[in-house]
């Protein structure tokens, strides 16, 4: 390593906690000092700025987290491994790292695989000299074991991998501080017993340093050591004198309001140079092992698909649920299919002879799919495959074909060689096309269930239901804030109670402000709409004082018939006819609707879409790209939108009925948030949030 080594730092512009996605954000939510934190940010820059020379990469809008520049990737010498987070929310930084580290000519190599890699928040250099060539790498929480793997092969480099037991010790770098002469500092409890094994083996008793929970809570190990200089959150008398002892000279510089959102000063830095790190070094090839299982029975009585997790991850084991088919009635079985990664053969082994109670079997994933083609036009083979909303893999001719369009309740066309697979509608089928049959040879990548169950419980803290809706919609509105920031797509989708609870005016602000990018409906949401520009009613009630007028039934009926007048909904307001209210200002910021017909409609007005086949396409290429979908009192045009989108998108569905809310939030997906609450008054709150 040079004499004044490189880091990278970005400026917390941005910085606030704006969601949970660790323990320590829980209950700081909006929470946070902007100019405390740039203080105490400024601080520790300038510490480091004694002994290193610090570059920095702009800050993203949108991207709070951003300047815990450690978890965009890590450079191994003149290379740079871009992060894949685990996290939607962090996820578009690692273009704006990569956009910086090749405008740095720096070589970007990407992993081969999809497994999350959060970069040096997970991998940290074991620094020379004296230590053993090697990358000390944490899994567990936020990176995937199968990454090592990657890493090991994509850079030649032995890694050691360490599994991560306690959630506020998410990543490697805050539990773990790999040093020179082959010792290092870690907080015990944060390991599994294999973990600490390994820990063990690499190491004598005299070079290892165990700091005590005070210490580690405090982030001690997330210091940023250069040379003899380490610089640190705070730390005990105690461990400043033993770091002392081993020659280091320790800083303190306060970075609590970092610690709300689970980070601190390594965090915040991000090594240019890995101190002793060689292109020369020769390295044996990953011991990791992979193989995949099935499993079936009732899974899901008694908790059995989970004990059989814990098993896996008992034995230090990694785990990928690809399939799971619930069983819909008590007499019917459920199965799985669980990709299983250990940190070696033997590992493995013992996973699986663990695991023989559970009735699994071992399958070969990489079996060619069963294909069948189409007799009938816009008719599937008896045995089709039915798609889900997660991103799926097909094995063919030795290799995997990711599936565009992904989505649920269609079925999947292998096109012909080196063209890829597509998901279509049954009815869109060509005579001829290849179908997916059986399932044999399919990849599903579904979340991890127990990473799901875990957001789930951040979210249902012991607030009371007001205060917990009121939070919920905070968080609503400072996701839309990051949104439109960084230049992201929110589709709204809304029904007419939208209107009849006064709610119109908000959403025409939201419009006007640019937090809608496109809006799907039906009839009624429009029609009502215009009726309250035109009438100050909504069916009829005066929305001001909330009591029906006389002749007011017929008022939606003269809104229809000045739209179909005019010929459109826009040329009724570019003709003065509609002069406020959702559709004039999506008429104005140029906003796409998407109206689709129903057998309830009065009218129809000229722009409702009675073609339900149109309809349904319109719908679905409005939704695509987008990053969230909020979808706003209407079970009809809810539940169809949910049919036809992946999982990626956060969908936010706010109903007053829960069956509504939970058949949306149940589709299995960490992405989904359900509001029970009256959706004027959530828009009011919203409002409040939003446009201030
Ligand atoms: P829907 O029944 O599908 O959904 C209405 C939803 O609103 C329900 O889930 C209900 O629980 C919820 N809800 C009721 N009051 C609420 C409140 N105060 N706060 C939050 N949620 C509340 O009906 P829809 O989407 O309104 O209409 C279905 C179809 O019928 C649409 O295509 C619509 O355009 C059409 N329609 C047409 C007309 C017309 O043309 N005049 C009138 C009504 C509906």
């Amino acid at each position: 390593m040079p004499d004044r080594p490189r880091v990278l730092m970005c400026e917390p512009t941005y910085f606030g906690v704006e969601y949970v996605i660790n323990p320590w954000m829980h209950g700081n939510v909006g929470n946070v000092s902007p100019d405390r934190a740039n203080a105490q940010w400024q601080d520790l820059k300038a510490l480091i700025e004694r002994v290193a020379d610090v570059e920095l990469i702009t800050p993203g809008p949108g991207l709070p987290d951003m300047c815990f520049t450690a978890n965009g990737g890590m450079v191994f010498g003149s290379r740079f491994v871009p992060a894949r987070f685990s996290v939607t929310q962090r996820k578009p930084e690692s273009d704006l790292h990569r956009q910086w580290f090749a405008g740095a000519e720096v070589e970007v190599v990407e992993l081969p695989s999809q497994s999350a890699f959060e970069g040096e928040g997970d991998a940290l250099w074991w620094p020379g000299p004296n230590s053993a060539p090697l990358l000390w790498a944490g899994y567990g929480v936020r990176s995937d074991l199968e990454a090592h793997r990657d890493l090991a092969e994509a850079i030649r480099i032995e890694v050691v991998s360490l599994r991560l037991v306690d959630e506020r010790f998410y990543h490697l770098d805050t539990c773990f501080l790999p040093l020179p002469d082959g010792r290092l500092m870690y907080f015990r409890d944060a390991f599994d017993q294999y973990s600490l094994a390994e820990i063990e083996k690499q190491t004598a008793p005299e070079q290892r340093l165990e700091i005590a929970a005070e210490d580690a809570l405090r982030f001690a190990c997330n210091a940023v050591r250069i040379g003899r200089t380490m610089i640190m959150n705070d730390a005990s008398a105690e461990l400043r004198a033993r770091l002392e002892g081993w020659g280091y000279q320790t800083h303190t510089t306060p970075l609590d309001e970092f610690l709300k959102a689970g980070g601190a000063a390594k965090c915040l830095t991000l090594l240019l140079e890995q101190d002793g790190y060689s292109t020369e070094i020769e390295s044996a090839p990953s011991p990791i092992r992979t193989t995949t299982v099935s499993m079936r029975g009732h899974l899901l009585e008694g908790n059995k698909l989970n004990a059989a997790l814990e098993v896996i991850a008992g034995f230090g084991g990694s785990f990928e649920v690809e399939q799971l088919r619930a069983g819909e009635r008590q007499d019917q079985t459920s199965d799985a299919r669980i990709r299983i990664a250990a940190t070696s053969e033997d590992r493995l082994r013992n996973i699986l002879a663990s695991m023989q109670g559970f009735s699994i079997e071992e399958v070969d994933p990489a079996r060619d799919v069963v294909l069948r083609s189409v007799e009938r036009a816009g008719v599937a083979p008896d045995d089709f495959y039915c798609s889900t909303i997660y991103r799926t893999e097909v094995f063919n001719n030795g290799r995997w074909h990711p599936v565009e369009n992904q989505r649920m309740d269609g079925v999947i066309v292998l096109e012909p060689e080196g063209q890829g697979a597509r998901c279509v509608l049954i009815r869109d089928l060509a005579l001829a096309d290849r179908v997916v049959c059986s399932g044999e040879g399919v990849r599903v990548h579904t979340p991890d269930l127990r990473k799901a169950d875990r957001e789930f419980r951040f979210m249902s803290s012991g607030v009371s239901s007001e205060r917990r809706t009121e939070g919920q919609i905070n968080e609503v509105a400072l996701e839309m804030k990051r949104i439109r920031a960084r230049g992201g797509k929110i589709v709204v989708v809304a029904g007419p109670v939208v209107i009849h609870t006064g709610g119109g005016p908000h959403l025409a602000e939201f419009i006007r402000e640019g937090y809608v990018n496109a809006l799907l409906s039906g009839n009624a949401l429009p029609v009502h709409d215009i009726e309250t520009n035109l009438f100050g009613t909504s069916l009829g009630v005066d929305l001001a004082r909330g009591v029906g007028v006389h002749g007011g039934h017929q008022h939606h009926l003269r809104a229809i018939n000045a739209v179909r007048k005019a010929g459109s909904i826009e040329a009724a307001v570019r003709e003065g006819v509609v002069t406020a209210g959702v559709m004039y200002e999506c008429v104005h910021a140029d906003v796409p609707y998407v109206l689709a017909g129903s057998i309830r409609d009065d009218g129809p007005l000229p722009d409702t879409l009675m073609d339900l086949k149109v309809a349904q396409e319109a719908y679905a290429a409005a939704i695509r790209n987008a990053d969230m979908i909020l979808m706003l009192s209407s079970m009809l045009h809810a539940i169809g939108t949910g049919n036809m989108t992946p999982a990626g998108p956060h969908l936010v569905c706010v109903d007053i009925s829960p069956a509504v809310v939970t058949k949306l939030a149940d589709r299995g997906s960490v992405e989904s948030t359900g509001i029970v609450t009256d959706v004027g008054l959530f828009l009011n709150v919203l409002a409040r949030h939003l446009c201030v």
